[in-house]
């Protein structure tokens, strides 16, 4: 596609962000809707996010997403927020909209797409989220939207678990949410169990935080980490035949629910998802 007066600019702010799959699943998503528009990654200096939005209005980029360090930074200088980035109070997704910028949170809702694009039903489901940190917290919010049973928070330290919990509370006081502590308690009881911590990424790739053959048989299996593409936990839950989801999945779902606010429409998420794994090399 060609670059002329009329190619309207998109971003990624973040730091680092030399290793981003964004920009080609942004650029082969505008290919393939045939949308007129480029997006390329910036990293921004630690201290640089106002002035790295100041110039997003001035050059009237259309859309950009944050990410770390400036999920949550970058909410002072925007202009509003939705409700998705109000509850978690992190922002990934910015959109220009006649001017303002308001900032939405995709990760959580991608997370949950990824799941229902590989067969894997929340409705009903007792979830355990393991991790507290920026992606478990999108994810909890997103998941907690849904007619879920319960979830249950596993973290090695409890201080941002149990803040965890208890914002989860606030929004949803009739639904079903406990920190477990470090370890499955009752592993057995699981239908789903979300890797949302950093174990198992490159370089440490021998680590996973549970071991797949203690929870049930039915129990479906999803790691966030997609440096390597194979965890080690979903090796170890392949390998005794549970359902698996990758975290390459996520990443490109939230990244089509961004391009969704943006251009104001309905993708094919499936479809273009397939192509940019093919792409990626992991079709
Ligand atoms: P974060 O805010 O720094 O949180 C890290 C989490 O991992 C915390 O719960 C932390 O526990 C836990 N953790 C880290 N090292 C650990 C260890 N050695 N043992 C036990 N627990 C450990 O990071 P984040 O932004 O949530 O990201 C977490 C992971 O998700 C990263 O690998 C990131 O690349 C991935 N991610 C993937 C996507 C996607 O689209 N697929 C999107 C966002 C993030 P404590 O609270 O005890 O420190």
């Amino acid at each position: 596609m060609k670059i002329d007066s009329e190619t309207r600019l998109f971003a990624l702010l973040g730091n680092p962000v030399s290793n981003s799959h964004s920009p080609m699943i942004h650029n082969t998503t505008f290919e393939d809707l045939g949308i007129n528009a480029r997006y390329m990654a910036f990293e921004i200096e630690k201290d640089d996010i106002e002035n790295a939005v100041i110039s997003m209005r001035t050059l009237d980029a259309k859309g950009f997403n944050v990410t770390i360090p400036f999920k949550e930074t970058v909410i002072g200088h925007l202009d509003g927020l939705d409700k998705s980035a109000m509850e978690m109070k992190a922002v990934n997704t910015v959109s220009n909209e006649n001017g303002r910028l308001i900032g939405y949170n995709t990760d959580g809702r991608g997370l949950l797409t990824a799941l229902k694009e590989n067969g894997v039903c929340v409705e009903g489901a007792k979830i355990l989220i393991i991790g507290a940190g920026g992606a478990a917290r999108g994810i909890g919010f997103a998941i907690a939207n849904e007619n879920i049973e319960s979830i249950d928070i596993m973290n090695r330290s409890q201080g941002r678990a149990v803040k965890l919990v208890e914002d989860l509370v606030k929004i949803h006081p009739n639904k079903d949410f406990s920190y477990v502590g470090s370890e499955p308690a009752a592993p057995e009881k699981y239908d789903i169990v979300i890797n949302a911590t950093s174990i198992g990424m490159q370089p440490n790739v021998s680590g996973s935080p549970v071991d797949p053959s203690v929870f049930g048989k039915d129990c479906a299996f999803c790691d966030i980490v997609y440096k390597p593409h194979m965890t080690k936990l979903l090796s170890d839950a392949s390998s005794i035949g549970r359902k698996v989801v990758f975290g390459i999945d996520m990443l490109i779902y939230q990244a089509l629910l961004s391009e969704e606010i943006w251009n104001g429409v309905d993708i094919e998420k499936k479809v273009i998802a397939e192509k940019i794994k093919s792409q990626l090399g992991l079709g």
